[in-house]
């Protein structure tokens, strides 16, 4: 046996480890400004629990789940978690939150897994930051998310598109899924294999077809279809989103893989990330609390793909590996209890700080702060400790002072703000 990684798992070292940090660090800034609270769920659940909310039908429970069958009395079919929402919603309702208190703004955070085939942006463990509110109906719910996510996507300074779409609901959606299927079966010698399963099982998902984008440009539109309610919903999203300054294109052949999506669709592209360029998805999903055993209440939601906007952050040349911006270097073990309060003093100070050991030399200390990018080093001697002074050296300037810690935080400070 090899004790290498599995394919499609990645470890994430360096400025990658950091970039997916900086986008989830800036999703939970921005989004608790919005109000929303975090939620944390488990990562196991179970299987059936995916096939109640996805669909059957859906790839992601047709082809891409891990299930196992847990050694329990019971032996109950769990399955790692492909995607946050239907946890979520199991959550939302378990807690009786659908009857008390129905209005919720959650955010969620971690790995799901799905079994396909990895490739760039593509990983049977990958990272979603998402978002479920539930219990708002209204247009500008759909509108105030959107304008989030903007500010998200401007905020890491990464080129992208937003795409919207509305697809519909109960009422209005059955007649453009048989003017899909009537479509799918006109168009049959066009179409691959993949979607030939798709017309009579998920036809939405035609117009999803990978073999060529040209191929649906015949289908029908989910646009032409919608009833009033529908219409005036979408018509509301795109005035406020207007008047909001958000950019967006009306994409009429956009449709979500799941099944439980309605009204309002919608992705974010990002530039620089070949085939795989969705960094965001979501939409409305008025049915799902229902359909999983709650009360009638509407919900919407999205999820970053945190793997693939942290490519696109670094494309962006927006995730540098992070440097201590000073080293401590204690001369000789009596110094480190010393050193240990001059480097809290430069961290209280808000700086990185990283002390070194005191049991090397000086020479190769200083050759290691070079290589990991400090620009300053203080070293702690027993003479200077005893004049209440400290060495600073300035790598980037060769210089080297005695100063009192005060100054020398003074300087450090300075060479970071710039
Ligand atoms: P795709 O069409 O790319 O397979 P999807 O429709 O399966 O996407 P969703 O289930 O809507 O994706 O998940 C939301 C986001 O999560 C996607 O837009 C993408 O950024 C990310 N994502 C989904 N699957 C993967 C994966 N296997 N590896 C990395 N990121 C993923
Ligand atoms: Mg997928």
């Amino acid at each position: 046996m090899e004790l290498t990684r599995l394919r499609g798992f990645r470890d994430l070292i360096g400025a990658d480890a950091r970039a997916m940090s900086l986008v989830e660090e800036r999703a939970r800034a921005i989004f608790e400004r919005y109000s929303l609270k975090e939620i944390r769920i488990p990562v196991l659940e179970r299987t059936q629990l995916y096939a109640r909310s996805s669909g059957e039908t859906s790839d992601v429970v047709e082809k891409q789940m891990y299930t196992f069958t847990d050694r329990d009395e019971g032996e109950t079919v769990v399955a790692l978690r492909p995607e946050g929402t239907p946890g979520v919603v199991r959550a939302y309702i378990e807690a009786g939150l659908d009857r008390t208190d129905p209005e919720q703004r959650l955010f969620y955070s971690g790995p799901m897994f799905r079994r396909e085939r990895p490739q760039k942006g593509r990983y049977r463990q990958f990272y979603q930051f998402g978002v479920e509110v539930f219990g708002r109906p209204d247009a500008a719910c759909d509108a105030e998310l959107l304008i989030m996510i903007d500010e998200l996507c401007r905020d890491l300074k990464i080129p992208f598109t937003m795409e919207i779409n509305s697809i519909g609901d109960h009422k209005c959606r059955p007649a453009f899924r048989e003017a899909l299927v009537a479509w799918g079966r006109a168009h049959w010698d066009e179409l691959d294999d993949d979607c030939h399963n798709r017309i009579d099982r998920n036809p939405l998902r035609l117009l999803d077809c990978k073999r060529d984008a040209k191929v649906t440009e015949s289908a029908p539109k989910s646009l032409d279809f919608l009833c009033d309610e529908c219409r005036t919903h979408f018509e509301t999203v795109k005035e406020l989103l207007s008047a909001a300054s958000v950019e967006y294109v009306v994409n009429p052949r956009m449709v979500r893989g799941l099944d439980y999506y309605t009204r309002t669709a919608f992705e974010v592209m990002a530039g620089g990330l070949g085939a795989q360029s969705t960094v965001v998805a979501g939409g409305r999903y008025d049915g799902l609390v229902e359909t999983m055993g709650g009360a009638s209440i509407a919900g919407i939601g999205f999820a970053i793909g945190v793997d693939r906007m942290a490519l696109a952050l670094e494309a962006a040349g927006g995730a540098q590996p992070k440097k201590p911006a000073v080293v401590i270097v204690p001369l000789g073990k009596a110094m480190t209890p010393q050193a240990n309060v001059v480097a809290q003093e430069f961290r209280s100070a808000g700086l990185d700080t990283e002390l070194f050991s005191p049991e090397r030399k000086l020479k190769a200390l200083l050759g290691r702060a070079s290589k990991i990018g400090s620009e300053f080093v203080v070293i702690v001697g027993e003479d200077e400790n005893a004049r209440g002074v400290v060495q600073l050296l300035d790598l980037k300037q060769s210089g080297q002072q005695a100063v009192t810690l005060q100054e020398a935080i003074e300087s450090v400070r300075n060479s970071a703000k710039k």
